[in-house]
């Protein structure tokens, strides 16, 4: 049985920004992260980005250079998955049947893609895209030849997914059950002006269409059966229907959670000396009017890594960190500050025409978010103006895009 000062369960983001935050903090004491991947910590939004369209190298995305982690004297026991905890004990039990014992524990598990539930889920040719080995899988079906893609589901990863496989050439349909692309993370605005772009772009975007079943020959997907009892042809099939947090040893062991692990203001769960971190880990927020949510992102996983650290270095600071989001489809960069959550009213600034405009969400007047498309300006300024708590402006004021929001404060 191996002893670790600190365990961190998940070397995704928010596993790999807690062990760097450790260490700039000063803990000496050992660090073990233990880790499903086989590789060294990476980042995961150029999976559905640069990396899937062959822009970026796998080196390029390494979160740190391989070296750095044993410079730092901080172990990688890669390949390995955290399946059972022994809260009492202060001890972790691994897939390979390893035990290890810890004083503190940080939680980073993430999240495991969504499943499709329909006849033929299993087939071969079906890709979610979550980890490395799922974008590479990805790259390999073009290399062998795909050409015909089916995404299911119009979210951020399906969206993103769509725009690189239109760039590789591929014939790409995309199936979304809601009647708008974005339903879940933005308001109407972005969304036609998103379905607008990719039907130029070629892509055949479906809306309110169900999938019924995965078709196949040979074990290997050909096509869909759609719930108006169409068909549809296809040789490759991307799945971006949601994600479930990886929780399932944290809430055996007894931590409070019904979606995710709930933790408190300084990351705890309710188990004795473990954190949790990132997209599992479920939080009052202090920027949805404290409405008990989790959050998606690589901001929200750095920065609660950095409050984890820091609790159990004994400087105690309450998470508080302006959320915030990005997405490339095609030369579009949206940038978002802020969550919608709530919203009852939005203002567009600037003209989707010119691909340049941000949609203001507002709440009884107040704005709370901003989605910003090609205006790097309006992000800035707009994460000032909630960052100082900005109260209600004038919506006219607002949708006035030669003023800068910066002036509105
Ligand atoms: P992850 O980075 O997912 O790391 C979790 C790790 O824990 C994984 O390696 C997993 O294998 C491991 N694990 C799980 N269970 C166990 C266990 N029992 N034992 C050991 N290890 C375990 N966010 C943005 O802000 N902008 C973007 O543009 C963006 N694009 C994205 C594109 C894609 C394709 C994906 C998948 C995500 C994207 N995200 C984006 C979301 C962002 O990557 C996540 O929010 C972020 O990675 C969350 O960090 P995390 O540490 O919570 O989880």
């Amino acid at each position: 049985m191996t002893a670790a000062d600190v365990i961190i369960v998940g070397t995704g983001h928010g596993g790999a920004q807690a062990a760097i935050a450790l260490r700039q903090k000063g803990h000496e004491g050992s660090i073990v992260m233990i880790g499903r991947d086989s590789v060294p910590p990476y980042e995961r939004p150029p999976l559905s980005k640069e990396y899937l369209a062959g822009d970026k190298t796998f080196e390029r995305i390494m979160i740190r250079p391989e070296k750095f982690w044993a410079d730092k004297a901080i172990e990688l026991r890669l390949g390995s998955g955290v399946s059972e905890i022994d809260a009492l004990a202060h001890c972790v039990t691994l897939s390979d049947g390893s035990r290890i014992t810890y004083r503190k524990m940080i939680w980073a598990g993430g999240a495991d893609p969504r499943r499709l539930g329909v006849p033929g889920s299993n087939l071969k040719g079906i890709h979610y895209v979550r980890d490395k080995r799922d974008a590479d899988a990805m790259m390999q079906a073009l290399e062998n030849g795909a050409k015909r893609a089916a995404i299911i589901g119009a979210g951020y990863i399906g969206l993103e997914a769509a725009a690189v496989l239109r760039k590789l050439g591929c014939e790409v349909t995309v199936l979304e059950m809601q009647d708008r692309v974005l339903a879940r993370v933005a308001g109407e605005e972005l969304s036609r002006f998103y379905e607008d772009e990719h039907r130029r772009q070629g892509v055949d975007i479906r809306l309110s269409q169900g999938v019924s079943e995965v078709i196949g020959e040979d074990g290997h997907v050909t096509g869909l059966l759609l719930d108006n009892g169409e068909t549809l042809d296809c040789d490759m099939l991307v799945v971006g229907i949601g994600i479930v947090p990886a929780v399932a040893p944290l809430i055996a062991a007894g931590a409070a959670g019904s979606n995710g692990v709930d933790v408190d203001i300084y990351c705890r769960t309710t188990l004795d000396d473990i954190y949790a971190i990132g997209d599992c880990a479920a939080h009052a927020n202090p920027f949805a009017d404290s409405a008990v949510i989790r959050l998606e992102s690589v901001q929200n996983a750095n920065d609660m890594a950095n409050t984890a650290a820091r609790a159990i270095m004994g400087d105690k600071e309450a998470y508080h960190a302006l959320p915030w989001f990005w997405s490339n489809q095609y030369d579009l960069k949206l940038q978002t500050a802020g969550l919608n959550l709530g919203y009852d009213a939005t203002v567009l600034r600037g003209d989707p025409e010119t691909r340049k405009f941000t949609v203001v969400y507002l709440k009884e007047g107040r704005p709370i978010a901003f989605d910003c498309v090609n205006t790097m300006k309006d992000y800035v300024q707009g994460r000032k103006l909630l960052e100082a708590g900005v109260e209600k402006i004038d919506p006219e004021l607002l949708a006035d895009a030669e003023i800068q929001l910066k002036e509105m404060a």
